[in-house]
C-alpha cells in the first residue's frame, strides 16, 4: 500500500473536532504526510464564531463570518500546538467546497466525522454522506463518539 501524502481534515467547530485531529494527527505522522485543515463557512445561518460558533447570530455579515472563522481555526490549531498545519476558511456549501479543495490540492486522503452539526441524532450526517459520493480519493470517516 502505498503512502498519503497529503491528508486534508474537515472540521465544524463541534467537538467531532477532537477527535478528527487526533486521528490526522496519528496517520499523518505514519505516512510523513503533508495536513491540511480546511472549515467551510457556509452561507446561512451565520454563525456566531467569535463568541459561540453553535449558536446563530443575524447580525453578523459574510465577510465577518471568514474573519470570525479564520481566528476560531487558528484558536484550535494553538489550542493543540499544531505546527505544519496549512489552515483554510472557505465560503461554500461544505460538501462542494470539501471535494473542489480535495481536487485543488491533490489530497489523497479526507478525515471527516460521521456526523456533526448537521446529522447528531443518524447514522451518517449530511455532509459525511455527500462527500462519501463526491470525493475523488480515500475518505475516512471516523465514528464518533457521543
Ligand atoms: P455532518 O454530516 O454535517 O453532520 O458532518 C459530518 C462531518 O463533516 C463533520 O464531523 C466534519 O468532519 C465535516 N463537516 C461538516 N460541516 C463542515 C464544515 N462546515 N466545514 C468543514 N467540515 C465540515
Amino acid at each position: 500500500m502505498s503512502n498519503y501524502t497529503h491528508i486534508l481534515m474537515a472540521v465544524d467547530f463541534d467537538k467531532s473536532g477532537e477527535q478528527i485531529l487526533a486521528k490526522a494527527l496519528d496517520i499523518a505522522e505514519l505516512n510523513n504526510a503533508k495536513l491540511s485543515m480546511l472549515h467551510v463557512v457556509e452561507y446561512t445561518p451565520p454563525v456566531d464564531y467569535a463568541n459561540d460558533p453553535m449558536t446563530i447570530n443575524w447580525d453578523i455579515n459574510d465577510n465577518e463570518m471568514l474573519e470570525q472563522a479564520k481566528k476560531s481555526l487558528q484558536k484550535f490549531s494553538k489550542q493543540h500546538s499544531l505546527k505544519n498545519v496549512d489552515l483554510s476558511v472557505e465560503f461554500g456549501r461544505p460538501k462542494h467546497v470539501i471535494s473542489q479543495f480535495v481536487k485543488d490540492h491533490v489530497c489523497d486522503l479526507v478525515i471527516i466525522g460521521s456526523h456533526g452539526r448537521h446529522g447528531i441524532s443518524l447514522l451518517l450526517g449530511s455532509t459525511a454522506s455527500a462527500v462519501l459520493h463526491a470525493m475523488p480519493c480515500d475518505i475516512l470517516t471516523l465514528k464518533m463518539e457521543d
